[in-house]
């Protein structure tokens, strides 16, 4: 199978694997204080010194969690603000985590390319001063379009507002340092990364105040009780240390190469976010006349695992909030896929992929050029 859906999950990598298989071959639990607690709890502060180091934050800043999604509600609840301004491209996480509670969010507009447009961020600050908290995400999981979160921190900053940031896909594959980005709280999950499912942290700088959502024991300085779960944490270090923005030069060509052979194939393509900044890796692209359903079950039949551009909880593909968002037509929104690479894509694989996509597009798909033959009466 030609996997290409890397923004869903990464193969885990062999040192990571490695790693874990010595660790869940240990006992210990890392609050116990005999010496195999003690050698657990080592493990645990190893793994958070190279977190802390891939986000450029201090290991007492990091609190792991069982993933992103969890971090990011721990974020938006925990803060403790009522007002919550969100980019309307954000993860399910963020835009569900307040749900249910007193808080009100507020959605910021984006422009069409799914970029936060800023002077709208400003003038909903401006509207309604006073405690808030600001979420918007490094990079899109659909699109890949990197978000100025620096310039969402610097706005938010002037308004004396607290900000979040979900790195989850971003963190591996471009540049990450919390400093820079000047962002009081940040989301990582190891198995976007080359670590393990079930797993992610919530970086929280210190000084800004943060409720525990889950509560018992004192792990994690009390901000997330529960015992740690070792051999992950382990997996999510190493993999946190595994360098994968030394990958990026090769995927951003390889992902170019793609898209323009895509485009040469069917001239009404569109890639989403092609006029912003985005991830190497990722390519969200419509095959005009086919749907995304239609198009990832053909692939699969032909040994190429893509993604939906859209939430695809339950096998069943919902209809792109973050297309929606950028203003694309629910027509052509139901047509998009997401092809995202990774550490293991080849040059053989984008081939693979382009040979069974414009098979499917000569197919079923609606001619747009000359060069592709209409498809056989039915
Ligand atoms: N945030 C973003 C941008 C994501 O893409 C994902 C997962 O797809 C999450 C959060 C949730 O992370 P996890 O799967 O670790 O719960």
């Amino acid at each position: 199978m030609v996997y290409l859906d890397h923004n869903a999950t990464t193969p885990v990598l062999p040192d990571v694997a490695q790693a874990m298989a010595q660790a869940l071959a240990r006992v210990g639990n890392a609050s116990s204080v005999h010496a195999l607690g003690r050698d657990a709890r080592r493990s645990v502060e190893d793994a958070r010194e190279r977190v802390a180091v891939l986000a450029g934050a201090r290991p007492a800043e990091v609190i792991f969690t069982s993933g992103g999604t969890e971090a990011n509600n721990l974020a938006l609840r925990g803060t403790g603000r009522e007002r919550v301004l969100v980019s309307s491209v954000e993860h399910v996480s963020v835009l569900d985590a307040v749900a249910g509670v007193a808080t009100v969010p507020v959605p910021i507009p984006v422009d069409g390319d799914g970029v936060v447009d800023i002077g709208a961020l400003e003038a909903l600050l401006a509207a309604a001063p006073g405690p808030a908290l600001v979420s918007v995400m490094l990079a899109n999981n659909e699109t890949g379009v990197v978000q100025p979160v620096a310039k969402v921190a610097e706005a938010a900053r002037r308004f004396g507002v607290l900000v979040h940031c979900d790195a989850v896909q971003g963190a591996g594959k471009m540049p990450l340092d919390m400093a820079s980005l000047g962002v009081d709280l940040l989301t990582l999950s190891a198995h976007k990364m080359g670590g393990p499912q079930g797993i992610g942290a919530l970086i929280v700088r210190d000084g800004t105040p943060l409720k525990p959502e889950a509560r018992g024991g004192g792990q994690e300085r009390r901000r997330r009780a529960g015992t740690e779960n070792v051999p992950a944490i382990v997996g999510f270090g190493v993999a946190a240390a595994g360098q994968g923005v030394a990958e990026a030069p090769r995927l951003r060509r390889l992902r170019d190469d793609l898209e323009s052979r895509i485009t040469r194939v069917c001239g009404g393509a569109r890639i989403f976010g092609a006029g912003a900044e985005r991830l190497p890796n990722t390519c969200c692209v419509s095959m005009p006349g086919v749907a995304s359903e239609t198009q990832i079950m053909a692939l699969d039949l032909a040994g190429v695992a893509v993604g939906a551009g859209s939430a695809c909880s339950s096998g069943k593909v919902e209809p792109s909030h973050v297309l929606a968002a950028m203003g694309v037509a629910p027509e052509q929104a139901s047509t998009a896929i997401r092809v995202s690479l990774g550490r293991d894509t080849t040059e053989d694989d984008v081939s693979t992929f382009l040979a069974a996509w414009t098979g499917l597009y000569k197919r079923l798909g609606e001619p747009h050029d000359s060069a592709v033959p209409a498809p056989a009466a039915a």
